[in-house]
């Protein structure tokens, strides 16, 4: 009895929350604004630099305003896959502070797009990892989670949504076609998202990210698998990660570490299309 009075209660109180004029997320947008409040305080700061020699001598140092400034624009896109259930379960990840992870947005199945941080802010992304020399990620990108258990295909809602919003993205700030790339490119050692079905074609037809030609010629003789894709960005410190990375992305029928001919093929298209770049 005294169970189903606390049910009874929870429920009361899930009801009241998600019923409240405010909704669900209330204390959450809370948390947010005030927030963005201290980051424009940061940015008013007026500070002159804090420099000392090797003797421990202050540097002369004065603040002084230019007139000719602006606001630094992200110049990469991370597309993720959220590896979880459903969107209210990534919705609720990204408002708990025990995470410490978010994206600026979320995509779910049926298409409908939940923007939670302001582009010019910093998403919790992307994490450690590299892409060419970039290794702050999270301070240039736009990290966009699509709502995806990791196993299934991603929607027509989801991918209309996504073109849409990478269009406007990319005509923003001006992010050049070669830097929209998966979370796996950035990280191959440690994530697999958004995972070979995810629709890189479609994206590259649309003028996001590379793709390689139908027809496919074969590389030239002295073709250094490495070096290519160092070139196109991959971190080849662990190479068969490298590999594997750039196989969920280019290849996607298989992703075993092993490049096969047709594979070489493809690296040596697409790396020509990053070199031209
Ligand atoms: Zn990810």
């Amino acid at each position: 009895m005294k169970s189903t009075c606390t049910h009874l209660l929870l429920l009361f109180v899930v009801f009241i929350s998600a019923c409240s004029p405010k909704g669900p997320y209330a204390l959450t947008n809370k948390f947010y604004k005030d927030k963005t409040k201290d980051f424009t305080e940061t940015i008013k700061q007026e500070l002159p630099a804090t420099l000392t020699d090797s003797s421990g001598m202050a540097i002369p140092s004065e603040f002084v305003g230019t007139v000719n400034f602006g606001i630094r624009k992200p110049n990469f896109v991370i597309i993720h896959f959220t590896a979880q259930d459903s969107v209210q379960q990534t919705l609720k990840t990204f408002t708990v502070t025990t995470t410490q992870t978010s994206a600026h947005y979320v995509i779910a199945k049926n298409g409908k797009v939940f923007h939670m941080v302001n582009d010019y802010l910093r998403a919790n992304h992307a994490g450690l990892g590299k892409w060419g020399s970039v290794t702050d990620m999270n301070s240039c990108s736009i990290g966009i989670e699509i709502d995806n258990n990791s196993q299934e295909r991603f929607t027509d809602q989801q991918i209309n949504s996504l073109l849409i919003l990478l269009a406007q993205l990319k005509k923003a700030y001006n992010i050049p076609q070669a830097n929209f790339i998966g979370h796996q490119d950035f990280a191959p050692k440690r994530k697999p998202d958004p995972g070979p079905l995810f629709p890189w074609k479609t994206l590259a037809q649309h003028g996001f990210g590379f793709w390689s030609d139908d027809l496919l010629e074969l590389p030239p003789e002295n073709f250094d698998y490495t070096i290519a894709l160092k070139l196109i960005g991959y971190d080849t410190s662990d190479l068969n990660a490298a590999v594997v990375a750039f196989k969920r992305h280019f290849v996607q029928t298989d992703i075993t570490p092993q490049l096969t001919q047709l594979d070489l093929n493809v690296l040596y298209n697409v790396y020509v299309k990053y070199s031209g770049q």
